[in-house]
This record gives structure tokens, C-alpha cells and sequence, in this order.
């Protein structure tokens, strides 16, 4: 078989076109995997962050370990976390309001779709949720739409599956970062009714499960005048049964007295900023008597009184301070880098390849063709510095690795004094609060 100098040509610029490729299809890896990186990268920053202020936390102070599973109580002493299911709705704006005047932080467990509809449909809405997570207070899930199937109003129903599960704690997530800039890591079930596998997962997933240990029932004020008890169903299906705010405003205020006469460690009340009475009489009550009732107690958010990161030092929302962490190490990610890395070498292999095969190949034709017109000379005389070329691109490779893991090194180092500041905040709380 003869073989032109046509032939060559063909086959070289063949060669020279798959180098291109080779080199455009590894950029293009190399932004499909950094983008990857950065998401995983982000809930495992996030997973470690979170723990590494828990270990502060424990270390600093002789309360139990905040463990996983489901949470009921505060874990640091004289602490009130008082929390507010169900909303936003049209009473949160006036407990807001009540908070700001009173200088108060509480936490909220907010669904995207529930009293007040999908959220994302009215801007004046979603002013309230970020007026919320504005003046300080804790933003947490409460899921999409509080568990509720459409067919079976009134009634939360958990989701059979993992992914259904999953797919109503995304879009409230998504809403949360929206307004306020971070994504909530604290969660409650809807009626706080939720199964064991379900409290495994969620805690997978990077939330701490939080419930309650002192329930005012402020949502329950349906009374049975027959029967004189509190009814399981409402007015329309018992003609005996009435709404009954104020039984229900007098009893909680009774209980929460009693309760506080106990002077436990701590409280975690639930409340819901949806109904009317418990923000215009429940809460003005509480704000009025709990120093009395409570000496030395302070209100904090849930992250507050399981000691993981101090609200009161820093301006926002402590989950922002977690998040920020987690977006700053993502700005320089090591994972995303290591990453660009290895696809910036698979590109220069490849590339090389290509250039080492197009080479041999034509010293193989020049050799068995015997053209060794000017042309071909020219070629080979070219030919080491071409050899000198790809070394080069070698050695830029290698350098480039060196530099990445310097970088690497340097990560670790952040991430440690972000360690050790969230530490030094954990104790700073401690001293604080007791
Ligand atoms: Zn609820």
C-alpha cells in the first residue's frame, strides 16, 4: 500500500481534530464535576460543620450530648425555646411585632403551603417569612405542605416513601434559602407524629429532628359543652361542640404556670403563630409572667438551647452562620478542586495521546514511503522539539498537581479555625446563658 503525502495530511489534521475534542470534552467534565462536588461537598461541610459545633458544645459544658433521633428537650440550662408551628399566616406579622418590642427570639416551623396557601404566589407573604428570619429569629421545616393530602383535608398523612418524604422537604428548603440565605437544618414533623425509619432518614439527611416538651394545645379548641372535655372532633361534626379560644387561653396559661413552678432545667414549648388567641393573648401573657414565673430563664431558638451555635453575639439567623461556613468553603472547595484536577490531567493525557500517536504514525509513512522531500525534513527537524513540547505539558500537569495540593492543605486550615472559632462561640454561649 502506497501512501501520499495526502494521506499524511488527512490522518495528521484526523489526529490533531480528536486532540481538540479530547481537550474540550474534559473542560466540559470538569465543570459537570465540579458542580457535583460542590453539592456533595456542600451537605458534607454542612453535616461536619453542624457536628463539629455539637462537639464544642459537649465539650464545653457537662450537658448530655445532643444525639440523633428525636429531640424533645434543651439541653442547655435556663433556657426557653418557644416555637411557633404552621405559618406564616395573617397573625405571624403581629407576633413579629410583639417579639421586636420585646426583644425576643423565638423559632419558627414554617410550611411553604398550608393556612396561608402556596406562599410562592403572594410576594407579601413571603415579605413576612424574610421579616422573620431578618430581625433573628430561627427558621426551620416544617415540610411543603404540613403532610396534608388534598383529597383528605384537615388530615396530615406521612408520605409512604422515602423519595415522597424527600419531595415535601425540597421546595419548602428551596423557598427558606430563597428569602433568607440558608437552607433550615432543624425540623418537626407535622403533628410531630412521624415514623422511626422516617427520624433515621431525616437525620440522614442532615436535620436534627426536633419535638417539644411542653404543649400548651393552643391548637385544640374544639370543647364538648355535653360532655365538659375537650373534643376530638370539631363543631360541624358534633352539634355538643364549640370553639372555645378562651377555655383553651385560660388552661394554657395555667399549665404553662404550673409547669414553670417546676422550675425545670429547661423548656421547649409548642405553640402556633396561626391561631389568633395564642398571639393576641397566649404570648403577651407569657412575655408579661415568664420572669417571674421563671427568674434567670432567657428566651433563645431551638439551635440556641441545644447549645449549637450562639444567636444572641451575631446579627441574623445562627443557621446563616452555619450556612455561611459552608458557602465559604465551597467558594474554594478542595473536593471541587481535586476534581478539576483529575480532569485537567485526563485532558493533557488524552491530548498527548493523540499528539504521540499522530506522530508515530506519520515517521511510520515518512519511513515506509521514502519521501524524504523538504517537506519531511523540515518535519523531523521539528520533530524533538515537538517531543520537548509534550514533556512540557507534562511537567505543567505536575506542577498543577502540587499547587492543588497545597491549596488542599490550606482548606484544611480554614476549616480548622472555623472549628475552633464555633468552639470558642459554643463556650462563649455556656458563660452566657447560665
Ligand atoms: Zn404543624
Amino acid at each position: 500500500m502506497r501512501f501520499t503525502v495526502k494521506t499524511l495530511l488527512a490522518l495528521t489534521a484526523f489526529m490533531t481534530v480528536k486532540a481538540q475534542e479530547a481537550t474540550a470534552y474534559a473542560d466540559g467534565n470538569t465543570a459537570a464535576t465540579g458542580a457535583a462536588a460542590t453539592d456533595k461537598t456542600a451537605a458534607t461541610t454542612a453535616a461536619t460543620t453542624a457536628n463539629t459545633a455539637n462537639a464544642a458544645t459537649t465539650g464545653a459544658t457537662a450537658n448530655p450530648p445532643v444525639t440523633g433521633g428525636e429531640i424533645l428537650s434543651c439541653t442547655v440550662p435556663n433556657t426557653i425555646a418557644w416555637t411557633f408551628d404552621d405559618g406564616p399566616y395573617q397573625f405571624t406579622e403581629q407576633l413579629l411585632d410583639t417579639l421586636k418590642a420585646n426583644n425576643i427570639k423565638v423559632t419558627f416551623f414554617v410550611n411553604g403551603n398550608n393556612w396561608w396557601g402556596d406562599l410562592r404566589e403572594d410576594p407579601a407573604k413571603l415579605a413576612v417569612l424574610k421579616r422573620a428570619c431578618t430581625e433573628g429569629h430561627q427558621i426551620a421545616s416544617h415540610t411543603w405542605n404540613h403532610w396534608t393530602d388534598p383529597n383528605i383535608p384537615g388530615e396530615s398523612i406521612e408520605p409512604a416513601t422515602i423519595e415522597e418524604i424527600k419531595s415535601t422537604l425540597d421546595p419548602l428548603d428551596d423557598l427558606i434559602e430563597q428569602q433568607c440565605g440558608f437552607r433550615p437544618k432543624y425540623f418537626r414533623a407535622p403533628k410531630g407524629e412521624i415514623k422511626p425509619e422516617t427520624v433515621s432518614f431525616v437525620n440522614q439527611l442532615g436535620y436534627k429532628l426536633i419535638k417539644w416538651d411542653t404543649d400548651t394545645n393552643d391548637w385544640h379548641t374544639a370543647w364538648n359543652t355535653k360532655t365538659n372535655q375537650w373534643s376530638d372532633v370539631g363543631p360541624e361534626q358534633d352539634p355538643n361542640v364549640i370553639d372555645d379560644p378562651q377555655r383553651r387561653v385560660k388552661e394554657a396559661e395555667e399549665f404553662l404556670t404550673a409547669e414553670f413552678n417546676l422550675k425545670k432545667p429547661s423548656y421547649l414549648i409548642l405553640d402556633h403563630d396561626v391561631k389568633e388567641h395564642t398571639v393576641k393573648q397566649i404570648v403577651p401573657w407569657l412575655i408579661e409572667n415568664y420572669q417571674t414565673l421563671l427568674p434567670g430563664y432567657k428566651f433563645v431558638t431551638v439551635a440556641e438551647c441545644l447549645g449549637d451555635v450562639p444567636l444572641s453575639e451575631v446579627p441574623g439567623n445562627n443557621t446563616v452562620v452555619v450556612d455561611k461556613s459552608v458557602s465559604n468553603l465551597n467558594a474554594t472547595n478542595p473536593n471541587a478542586n481535586a476534581d478539576a484536577k483529575s480532569s485537567s490531567l485526563v485532558s493533557s493525557e488524552v491530548s498527548t495521546f493523540y499528539v504521540m500517536a499522530a506522530l508515530l504514525i506519520s515517521t511510520i509513512f515518512i519511513i515506509k514511503g521514502k519521501c524524504f522531500s523538504i517537506f519531511w525534513r523540515t518535519y523531523i527537524f521539528f520533530l524533538p522539539k515537538l517531543v520537548l513540547k509534550i514533556n512540557e505539558q507534562f511537567s505543567d500537569s505536575f506542577k498543577l498537581e502540587l499547587e492543588l495540593e497545597l491549596e488542599l492543605e490550606l482548606e484544611l486550615e480554614l476549616e480548622l479555625e472555623l472549628e475552633l472559632e464555633l468552639e470558642l462561640k459554643s463556650k462563649f454561649l455556656i458563660h452566657y446563658t447560665i
